[in-house]
C-alpha cells in the first residue's frame, strides 16, 4: 500500500494545517536552535567528549573530530580550529619555534564599551592561553623550512590589533632576511576597533613588509584563508598572497552581507562571500580541503623551488639595520634564558665579552639582569653585533646577515 506523506495533514498546536514533513523539518530546526552551539576548542578550559556540528546538527565525538582536523564526519563542513591545532597539523612534530610569545597588547586609547578593553584582553588571554590573536614562528613543513603565522579566531574574533600587526611584520622581516617562504593562515573579523587607528595602521605596515619580501627579495608568500576572513585582514595581507588558498565554504569578504544588501538595495545570492563564489569570481587560486592543506603547501613550495627562471632578489639598503629584530630576539632569549647554572654563566660570559669589546667605555651596569632592561637600543649596536659574532662563532645563519652581499638566497 502506498500513501503520500505530504498529503497527511494534521492540526498543529496553533490550529493551522501542516504536513508531517514540514513538521519534522520544523522540529529538527527547533532542536538545532536549542542545542548547545559547537564549542570552539579550548574555549571553556574543559572540553566535553561530544560536540555538535553547527551546520548539520550531527553529534560528533571530539577525539575523532580532532583526528579528522575538525572536519564534520556527517556533512564535511570545516569547523573552527585553534591556532595551536593548526600549527600541529601543518608543522612537522618537534620543529616549531615560536616568535615573540611575550609581546602583549596595551590599551593606548583607554577604550571602554560595555567592558574595559583591558578586561576583555585579560579574559581572552586567560581563555586561550595566548597573548594576542596570532601565533608566529618557524618550523619545517614536510622538511621544508617555512615562516608560519596562524591567527586564532577564539581570541577576540581574531581581530588585528597592534600586536598582531607587529608580530606578523616581524615574522615577514625575519623570513625576508633568512630567505624563507611565508605562510599566513588568516581567520579574522577584521581590525580591532578597541585600538582604533593603531590597528588600521597595521594594514599598511604588514603590506610594506610584504612588498620587500615579495617584490624586492623575490620570495614566496602564500595566504590561506579560513572561515571567516573579513574586514581589514582581507583588505591587506590576506589578498596579497602570491598564491591565495582557501578552505571549502569559508566566509571571505570585506563588509558584512547585511551592510552590502542595505547599501545596494539588492538581494544577494545565497552563496555570496563563500570561498566557492569568490573563487568563481577570480579572487582565489585554489580551494583546498583541510586534510590536504599540508600536502598542497609542500608541493607548491617544492614546485616554486624548481622554478627555472627564478630571479634572486635583494633587500634594499636601509631595510637591514645593524640590530635587527632577529638579533633583538636572540639577545632577549639569551638574557632571559632559564635560570639554570649553565645559562647564567653564558650570560655572564656575554656581559664580559661586551665589556671587553666596548673597552669598558659604555658605562654598563654589569651586576645582573638590569643590563638589558632599558631596551636593547641603549647598547652600542656595533658592539652587540661583534659580541654576537664572537659568541655565535659564525656557526649560525646569522653570519650571512653580516656579509656585505645583500642578495637573498631561498634556503629550501
Ligand atoms: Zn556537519
Amino acid at each position: 500500500m502506498r500513501f503520500d506523506l505530504k498529503r497527511l495533514e494534521f492540526f498543529s498546536t496553533k490550529g493551522n494545517f501542516m504536513s508531517i514533513l514540514s513538521w519534522i523539518e520544523n522540529h529538527r530546526k527547533l532542536n538545532l536552535l536549542n542545542a548547545p552551539n559547537y564549542q570552539e576548542p579550548g574555549s571553556e578550559g574543559s572540553e566535553g567528549l561530544w560536540t555538535r556540528c553547527d551546520h548539520c546538527g550531527g553529534i560528533l565525538y571530539v577525539k575523532h573530530l580532532k583526528q579528522n582536523h575538525r572536519v564534520c564526519f556527517a556533512c564535511g563542513s570545516h569547523l573552527q580550529m585553534s591556532s595551536t591545532e593548526r600549527i600541529d597539523s601543518l608543522i612537522d612534530a618537534g620543529t616549531w619555534r615560536p616568535f615573540d610569545e611575550t609581546v602583549s597588547p596595551c590599551d593606548p586609547l583607554e577604550f571602554t564599551d560595555q567592558k574595559d578593553y583591558t578586561e576583555r584582553l585579560l579574559d581572552a588571554q586567560e581563555r586561550t592561553g595566548l597573548q594576542d590573536a596570532v601565533q608566529t614562528g618557524t618550523g619545517l613543513l614536510d622538511g621544508i623550512p617555512v615562516a608560519l603565522g596562524v591567527m586564532d579566531f577564539t581570541f577576540m574574533g581574531g581581530s588585528m590589533g597592534s600586536v598582531v600587526g607587529e608580530k606578523i611584520t616581524r615574522l615577514i622581516e625575519y623570513a625576508t632576511q633568512e630567505g624563507l617562504p611565508v605562510i599566513l593562515v588568516c581567520a579574522s573579523g577584521g581590525a580591532r576597533m578597541q585600538e582604533g587607528i593603531l590597528s588600521l595602521m597595521q594594514m599598511a605596515k604588514i603590506s610594506a613588509a610584504l612588498h620587500i619580501h615579495q617584490n624586492c627579495a623575490k620570495l614566496l608568500y602564500i595566504s590561506v584563508l579560513t572561515s571567516p576572513t573579513t574586514g581589514g585582514v582581507t583588505a591587506s595581507f590576506a589578498m596579497l598572497g602570491d598564491l591565495i588558498f582557501a578552505e571549502p565554504k569559508a566566509l571571505i569578504g570585506f563588509a558584512g552581507r547585511r551592510v552590502i544588501e542595505q547599501t545596494l538595495q539588492e538581494q544577494l545570492p545565497d552563496d555570496f562571500q563563500t570561498a566557492e563564489y569568490v573563487l568563481h569570481h577570480g579572487l582565489l587560486d585554489l580551494i583546498v580541503p583541510r586534510s590536504f592543506l599540508k600536502q598542497a603547501l609542500s608541493e607548491t613550495i617544492s614546485l616554486y623551488k624548481e622554478a627555472p627562471l627564478k630571479v634572486s632578489g635583494r633587500i634594499p639598503f636601509g631595510e637591514r639595520g645593524p640590530l635587527t629584530k632577529i638579533r633583538e630576539e636572540h639577545l632577549r632569549r639569551f638574557t632571559q634564558s632559564p635560570k639554570n647554572a649553565e645559562s647564567t654563566t653564558l650570560v655572564k660570559e656575554f656581559q664580559d665579552l661586551l665589556t671587553i669589546l666596548a673597552g669598558n667605555s659604555l658605562g654598563l651596569n654589569i651586576d645582573g639582569e638590569n643590563l638589558f632592561e632599558p631596551g636593547v637600543g641603549v647598547l652600542d649596536s656595533q658592539t652587540v653585533n661583534q659580541a654576537f659574532t664572537v659568541a655565535c662563532q659564525q656557526t649560525s645563519r646569522l653570519d650571512w646577515l653580516e656579509s656585505t652581499e645583500l642578495e637573498v638566497r631561498p634556503v629550501f
